[in-house]
């Protein structure tokens, strides 16, 4: 039998099998900078073929392999463990956007596109390509569909898998499977498209796909409003999706905590309000129509909002650059909290109708357990996704304070299930919360996950000790 190195370097080129320190360092380190894992090697395909004939070797040999995209994962999904026994499979170079079909409303494009490339081409050819994050300049396609990702764009356009047709996925035995259809209406059998996006790389490897392309809208405009409580904002968001339908498209919460934590650490960023307000909702709206088209709704529905008391106050961006102000309030929160020191994440989702319930509930719980622990809560409030991150107390450093992140996770992550939540709302399971998703799925869930991946993967070398 060939050694493996060898027959890696015979289907791909000597050059895209990187086994020096220095040239496989860039690909072992998470995002986040937590942790390196260690690899045999880093493999560097060009073409599709070159990827099924990769994990045939790795099938062959026995070896496990790591897909990575972007490396922007925040769950160490895309980095090796710390065995030196797995290879990391980068799809960078499958970059090409192969067909743009205008009247379809599909493109298909390698799964290794930067996600802003593909949000680029689209605009080319007058459409949209919604998915929208914050990573979208490093992050691949591939990755995207891989963790079913969200974004900010989710409330009216889905999240990653919504905005997928077909897949294109060499599997684990390293065979091509073309499902690149570009059809809304398939019922013939089993959905095995579905069963790839958000499989964070355990069940094959994401080679192609056909996404779904939206007319631009004529005019997106941006509000920020001031609440008294999470609960007004769920009275808000109910309000906007009756007054406004489909055109409503971003609704963010942001705690009174997390502006003055913006403010301290970015002072140059603008302050809509004279005083502080217990809580902030980002709204924006997209219109098929018009700028005035817009314009109208937004006020009529604010008007409304402030008749009945939904909402203290709000301002609304009169210009692109303002507009780009108060996106950069919700963004830079990550950042800020990033400049304060650490703190302990959480990206969870919850029925809409029980986030106030569930913040109400959990905050006291923290603090009797954690007296003085800062709540950093954020996020995509019509999608039921919060980012609930807990920051030390004054006077706590760092590292005593992340000592407690198992506790901590008990009490958030009991809480989300109590309330019929979800731990993971978009970065996935990865290595880091294998443990939790033990915890809380059923057994009878487990076993039907193990039994997909016994059956689609029976070797277990796709992405090893990630989710399950
Ligand atoms: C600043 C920042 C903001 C973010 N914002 C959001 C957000 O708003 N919403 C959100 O959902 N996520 C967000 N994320 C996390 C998100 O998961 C990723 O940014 C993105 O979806 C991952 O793409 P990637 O190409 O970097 O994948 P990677 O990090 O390389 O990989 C992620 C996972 O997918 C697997 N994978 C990658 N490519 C393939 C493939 N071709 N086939 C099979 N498996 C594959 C990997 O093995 C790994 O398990 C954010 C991350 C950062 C750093």
């Amino acid at each position: 039998m060939m050694d493996f190195l060898t027959q890696c370097r015979a289907a791909i080129g000597e050059q895209y099998v990187l086994d020096t320190p220095d040239g496989m360092a860039p690909f072992l380190t998470d995002q986040r900078g937590r942790f390196t894992g260690k690899a045999l090697a880093v493999l560097r395909p060009g073409s599709v073929e070159e990827v099924a004939a990769l994990v045939r070797a790795c099938a062959e040999h026995r070896v496990g392999l790591v897909p990575q995209g972007g490396n922007t994962g925040l769950v160490l999904g895309s980095v090796p463990d710390a065995s030196g026994a797995q290879v990391v499979l980068s799809l960078a170079r499958l970059n090409r956007i192969r067909q743009v079909d205008p009247v379809n409303r599909t493109m298909t494009v390698d799964a290794g596109c930067i996600l802003q490339h593909i949000q680029e081409a689209a605009a080319a050819e007058g459409c949209l390509f919604p998915l929208s994050l914050a990573a979208e300049g490093s992050c691949t396609i591939g990755g995207n569909l891989a963790t079913n990702a969200g974004g900010t764009a989710v409330l009216r356009y889905g999240n990653t898998r919504e905005l997928c047709l077909g897949l294109e996925i060499v599997t684990p035995q390293g065979e091509i499977w073309s499902g690149l259809r570009g059809l809304r209406k398939d019922n013939t059998g089993y959905d095995l498209r579905d069963l790839f996006i958000g499989a964070e790389g355990t069940l094959g490897i994401i080679t192609g796909a056909v996404l779904k392309l939206y007319p631009q809208p004529k005019a997106c405009i941006t509000a920020l409003a001031a609440l008294p409580s999470p609960a007004h904002a769920q009275q808000l968001l109910v309000l906007m999706q009756d007054h406004c339908g489909s055109s409503l498209t971003g609704f963010e919460l942001m705690s009174r905590y997390c502006l003055e934590l913006v403010a301290q650490q970015f002072p140059q960023l603008p302050r809509p309000f004279a005083g502080p307000h217990a809580q902030y909702v980002l709204l924006e709206l997209s219109s098929s129509e018009s700028e005035q088209h817009a314009v109208g709704l937004l006020e009529r529905a604010i008007g409304a909002a402030l008749e009945r008391a939904a909402i203290d106050d709000a301002v609304v961006a009169t210009s692109v650059a303002q507009s780009a102000g108060l996106w950069q309030l919700r963004e830079h929160i990550p950042l800020a909290q990033a400049k304060a020191g650490k703190n302990i994440k959480h990206d969870i989702s919850l029925p809409v109708s029980r986030i106030a319930d569930f913040i109400a509930a959990t905050e006291p719980l923290l603090d009797a357990a954690f007296p003085g622990c800062q709540l950093v809560c954020f996020g995509h409030l019509g999608d039921g996704n919060l980012h609930f991150n807990v920051a030390p107390p004054a006077g706590v450093s760092n590292e005593d304070f992340l000592r407690n992140q198992d506790q901590v996770n008990r009490v958030v992550h009991d809480s989300v299930a109590a309330f019929g939540g979800s731990i993971s709302a978009e970065h996935g399971i990865g290595a880091l919360k294998r443990n939790e998703l033990a915890r809380y799925k059923s057994p009878v869930e487990l076993n039907m996950m193990r039994a997909i991946k016994a059956a689609l993967d029976p070797l277990g070398i796709m992405n090893p000790g990630k989710i399950l």
